[in-house]
């Protein structure tokens, strides 16, 4: 349920309202736009009185959402969510830019990918250091060292980094990590969910190989019914009959979570194509249907990266695929 609130209504009286509510043992989330502010309520509200609540005199109208993702409804947040990391941000008017290894193989080849991202305009350094390989036999990641890789990287570069998480448990060698991802197998891994959203990170949430959006939307919901609203969305492909492709990337998700949600929504031309030459192509259409940035893999040496070195893009073809987006959003900007 949402009451939008009369214009030139006060603090005062926004903070006596949300206590009333509060004490009815409703979630309050307040948004404040340009004209209205917002008050969004979670939680059992099938006990609110709607006619009490919309005959209150600061009060223009109330509305029940009908959709199962409150926190994440752009009902709830008309404005777009801007999330802060390091220097940079994702969302508004920034277009964020991800790059580096699938995974940290090691430090030489790390500092060598950061550097050279960096110069071609990335905003972000990414690195697997625990791998959800489907294979139990393949490189598993470096783990722990593989972070502390990461992080000599951020110190040399300035480069913001985001490396997945597989386990809760593992959190506490998270703490230094700008950008926690949690990949497509487990984006409905609910208790590892819960977890992140009794943090105050950032977390960069996968769509799942074979989920809807309605349920990637329960997903960010999940971190967000914690008290953690820094939840940054990530398309990068679904599984269909399709063979050339390692998934099929659905470029319509962009538009669409732009009307559901106020989540920031990036794009990985990576996984969703698994073909190096694809990437350029369609980091380009991400860019022009409205994505809010792009993750993507980048080698020193792809034909012996340890792991999706077929979907690497070298640095020279990186900084290529770098000035073509930067072309295209100039484009489709709006004046
Ligand atoms: C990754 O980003 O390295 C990764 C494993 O991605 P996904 O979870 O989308 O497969
Ligand atoms: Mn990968």
């Amino acid at each position: 349920m949402i009451a939008v609130l009369k214009q030139g209504t006060n603090d005062k009286q926004i903070e006596n309202l949300s206590s009333w509510l509060k004490a009815q043992g409703l979630d309050v989330h307040i948004s404040k736009g340009s004209d209205h502010t917002i008050i969004g309520l979670v939680g059992d509200t099938s006990k609110i009185d709607e006619d009490l609540l919309s005959g209150l005199e600061m009060v223009e109208t109330v509305k029940r959402i009908s959709e199962p993702f409150k926190s994440a409804n752009r009902k709830f947040h008309p404005d777009d969510s801007v999330i802060r990391v390091g220097n940079t941000s994702v969302g508004g008017s920034d277009f964020a830019i991800m790059a580096g290894p699938c995974s940290v193989e090691s430090e030489e080849q790390v500092m060598e990918i950061a550097k050279a991202v960096k110069a071609a305009g990335a905003t972000m350094l990414r690195g697997g250091a625990f791998k959800p390989r489907t294979s139990p036999y393949d490189f598993q990641g470096l783990k722990a060292d593989g972070i502390e890789i990461l992080l000599k990287a951020k110190a040399a570069t300035g480069l913001p980094i985001v490396t997945e998480i597989m386990n809760a448990n593992h959190l506490p060698m998270f703490e230094e990590v700008d950008v926690i991802q949690v990949g497509a197998r487990n984006m409905q891994n609910f208790e590892l969910l819960k977890e992140l959203g009794r943090t105050n990170k950032t977390i960069l949430l996968k769509r799942g190989l074979a989920n809807t959006l309605k349920e990637l939307l329960m997903s960010a919901e999940y971190i967000m019914a914690g008290g953690n609203e820094n939840v940054i969305l990530c398309e990068r492909g679904i599984r269909t009959f399709e063979t050339y492709t390692r998934n099929t990337l659905d470029i319509s998700a962009v538009p669409m979570l732009k009307e559901l949600t106020h989540l920031p929504i990036i794009i990985d031309p990576s996984h969703a194509t698994g073909v190096a030459k694809l990437v350029k192509p369609m980091a380009m259409a991400a860019a022009a249907a409205g994505a809010d940035g792009l993750m993507i893999e980048v080698h020193n040496d792809p034909a012996h990266a340890l792991c999706d070195g077929p979907q690497s893009l070298t640095p020279e073809a990186f900084a290529d695929v770098t000035k073509a987006v930067r072309r295209v959003l100039a484009a489709v900007k709006e004046d």
